[in-house]
């Protein structure tokens, strides 16, 4: 498969240099040539087949001869090695729980297989790739567990000091060997501006080869669709689902609109949001602006300009009737994402995080007129790693699964830093 910038500004490349890159020169996002199709009898077997056989499909013409077969199986394999369950609230909302993974959030699977994938193309150099990323919290956990222990890569993750969750921080700074996380004295912008400066610095570049983890990178991006797939696999609604996702970035629920477009059953999509709404509010208008971002109780969705709109567009033909009549958007507080993880709570017996509540009340919201449908939401996360906002909505926090605890009885190993570029570039040129 070969990729171009959505920028149109930049060479053509194969998967691997898609990869390898992240972004493409001209600062365009990379995007496939065309949309594969599956045939339909994979569609009509899915319930036949197995995660592994299902994941390699979706991703095999995506990936093209860049990776023989046999490789990519055992890439995948390793992608999907734990459950994707499909669980029903009551009887009209499933929810799709992605946090099984490693980290407990749905970035394992777009970490692991980009973490995989460049391991393979790396494999055979005698240089050490530097693997640069700032993080917020889910997405430096997800690429430092993707990592770790792989030959011939070194990861430095820049976390904000004293503004991410215990469960997060105890992820990135309790790994060891090839990880090494830096502790920030500033914020998430400021850790994001230093990785930027760097990969732009030529002292930097000429001494060490830097690749981005970003969530843009198209290994990432892409094999988000194989979930979709698992779902469908497990579905039992008459008619195809109402899908609704959790959105900030976009990147998961651009996958989706992939998935549907190359042969997936799909009713309608729902982008649902926290109060940094700029893609329902294009849904609404037709136009589309950015927002400064506002801070909420779902901050993984905390994102103004949200990066994988541009890729919505494209695949949607830049035509604004059909985007808006296959997706709708909804805007949910702050408020009314606490009162839903109570009420589901009390009256269905399920413990939703922020982010899986927002995208649960959006649906909701949108089965009170679409009264016929059944659908499910995306459980991006697990609550453990929300215990703040749980324990505001149901009085107590959730109980630490047994894997999280042992993170506990890790130490916490990172190296502070100021908030200066100057310290951080002083510590990659003596490392
Ligand atoms: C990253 C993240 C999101 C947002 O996903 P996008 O692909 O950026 O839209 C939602 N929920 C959780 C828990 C996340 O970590």
């Amino acid at each position: 498969m070969k990729y171009f910038s959505l920028n149109r500004q930049s060479p053509i490349v194969d998967f691997k240099e898609a990869t390898i890159l992240g972004q493409a020169p001209d600062k365009g996002l990379y995007f496939p040539e065309h949309i594969p199709v599956h045939a339909t009898n994979f569609i009509d077997q899915l319930k036949n087949s197995s995660k592994e056989e299902i994941a390699f499909r979706v991703m095999e013409p995506f990936v093209g001869d860049e990776i023989p077969d046999d490789e990519l199986y055992r890439i995948v394999c390793e992608t999907v090695n734990f459950s994707f369950p499909l669980k029903w609230i009551h009887s009209t909302i499933a929810s799709l729980e992605l946090y099984h993974g490693p980290t407990f959030a749905f970035k394992d699977v777009g970490a692991r297989f980009m973490s995989r994938c460049l391991s393979y193309f790396y494999k055979n150099q005698s240089n050490k790739i530097t693997i640069l990323v700032a993080t917020s919290g889910d997405t430096g956990g997800a690429v430092a567990n993707g990592f770790l222990g792989v030959e011939g890569i070194e990861v430095v993750i820049l976390y904000p000091s004293g503004k991410v969750s215990p469960v997060q921080e105890l992820q990135l700074t309790t790994c060891g060997e090839n990880i090494t996380a830096l502790e920030v004295d500033g914020s998430f912008d400021d850790c994001q501006a230093m990785v930027k400066m760097a990969f732009a610095d030529k002292d930097i570049n000429d001494r060490m080869q830097l690749c981005s983890a970003n969530s843009i990178n198209v290994a990432r991006w892409l094999s988000q669709q194989i979930y979709y797939f698992l779902a469908y696999q497990q579905w039992e609604g008459q008619t195809a689902p109402v899908i609704s996702v959790p959105s900030g970035n976009f990147g998961n629920l651009c996958a989706a609109i992939m998935a549907y477009k190359t042969g997936l059953p799909v009713k309608h999509f729902i982008a649902a949001c926290n109060v940094n709404d700029a893609v329902p509010a294009y849904l609404q208008t037709g136009m589309f602006s950015s927002k400064p971002t506002t801070a909420t109780i779902s901050n993984a969705m905390d994102v103004g300009n949200p990066s994988n709109f541009v890729r919505i567009l494209e695949i949607m033909n830049q035509d604004y009737s059909s985007f808006s009549s296959l997706v709708s958007g909804y805007t949910i507080s702050d408020e009314t994402t606490i009162q839903t993880i109570r009420e589901v709570y009390q009256q269905n017996n399920y413990l939703l995080d922020p982010h899986g509540a927002v995208a649960y009340a959006a649906l909701h919201q949108y089965q009170q007129i679409h009264t016929d449908t059944k659908g499910y939401i995306v459980e991006t996360a697990d609550p453990v790693k929300f215990p703040d906002a749980i324990k505001t909505a149901i009085g107590s926090e959730p109980l630490i699964p047994l894997a999280a605890m042992e993170l506990f009885t890790k130490e916490k190993r990172s190296i502070p830093l100021k908030n200066e570029y100057a310290s951080f570039k002083d510590y990659l040129l003596s490392r």
